[in-house]
């Protein structure tokens, strides 16, 4: 029949036996279940998450430039290489996205759930940030203590400078004035000074 054979051309999707499938998805369910409640499936025992413990290098590579060939191997290739999951990133965006994300964090035995600080590890951790503190402020007091020695040390020599440019100055010009009148005065001229001043 026409129509028919036309129904079938245009009925060209896969069909599926939506029944026997629901049964055997059924079936895959109640195994897992099973499997559940017999002997509980391992769950990955993952550790939490840790602090990096290193420094990123993100910059060695910056402004050189490298020879790729085919044969290059890809730890060598430009970019950005992870030795952990055996991949390179093309920009230090993405591979810092990498190295924080969840693949990169499973290869590395971790997983993304972060352990929850009890009271005593918090005030622990308040204790060392409070320690570390004070011996950074210590650095910084005697580091900074000696550059405001240095400057101060300047400042009086720059000051020192300053007076005796000044007092060299005025004594030039006290003198300068003072032998202007008192040429004048040995000269006879003491009108000198005063026809000086009107021009
Ligand atoms: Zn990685």
């Amino acid at each position: 029949m026409a129509s028919g054979s036309g129904t079938k051309n245009l009925d060209f999707r896969r069909k599926w036996d939506k029944d026997e499938y629901e049964k055997l998805a059924e079936k895959r369910l109640t195994e897992e279940r099973e499997k559940k409640d017999g002997k509980p499936v391992q769950p990955v025992k993952r550790e939490l998450l840790r602090h990096r413990d290193y420094k990123v290098d993100l910059e060695s590579k910056l402004g050189k430039t490298i020879v790729i060939t085919k044969t290059t191997p890809q730890s060598e290739m430009g970019g950005y290489y992870c030795n952990v999951c055996d991949c390179v990133v093309k920009d230090s965006i993405n591979f810092l996205d990498h190295i924080n994300g969840k693949k990169h964090q499973r290869n590395l035995g971790m997983s993304m759930r972060v352990e929850r600080s009890t009271l005593d590890q918090v005030k622990k951790r308040f204790e060392v940030n409070k320690k570390k503190m004070e011996e950074k402020q210590k650095d910084y007091d005697f580091e900074e203590r000696m550059k405001e020695l240095r400057e101060e040390e300047e400042k009086a020599k720059a000051y020192k400078k300053e007076k005796q440019r000044e007092k060299k100055r005025r004594a030039e010009e006290d003198l300068t004035f003072e032998e202007d009148d008192e040429m004048a005065a040995v000269m006879g001229f003491s009108g000198f000074g005063s026809t000086k001043k009107t021009h």
